[in-house]
């Protein structure tokens, strides 16, 4: 715990990088321990990006579905489209690559047109996207 903000604390605690921003210096995001973090440490950890629609959505509404992009790599094989978790563990980290498993996933629909997958070959999505795919049922 830091205690009092002064006006020269304009570091990340993390990163170390300086808030640039009047409004992230006056009055930052926090980290569990109160000291404080900079916008894109905090989105690092606390959110994740919706690879629909590309907002920002906070870390707890990530692991009810998932985008499957790019099947190849996943054993056994899953294949494109939206999937709801229904049981957890649903995936395993690898060194290289990670695997889903088919057994933890239920398939809801095909892969919607306009995900992004550039970046990763799954994905997750915002609350409003999860409803648009959840609202079809
Ligand atoms: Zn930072
Ligand atoms: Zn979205």
């Amino acid at each position: 715990m830091s205690g009092q903000l002064t006006a020269e604390t304009v570091l990340c605690e993390w990163c170390g990088s300086a808030f640039d921003d009047p409004a992230e210096r006056d009055d930052p995001r926090r980290d569990a321990n109160g000291e404080p973090i900079c916008d894109q440490c905090y989105e690092d950890e606390f959110q994740y990006r919706c690879c629909w629609c590309g907002e920002y959505e906070e870390i707890e509404h990530r692991h009810k579905l998932v985008v499957v992009a790019e099947p190849q790599g996943f054993r056994p094989r899953i294949y494109r489209g939206i999937y709801r978790i229904v049981s957890l563990p649903y995936y395993a980290d690898g060194m290289i690559q990670g695997w889903l498993f088919a057994h933890a996933l239920k398939k809801i629909c095909p892969l919607p047109e306009g995900i992004d997958t550039r970046d990763y070959p799954c994905g997750h999505l915002c609350r409003e996207c999860q409803q648009k795919v959840e609202g079809g049922k």
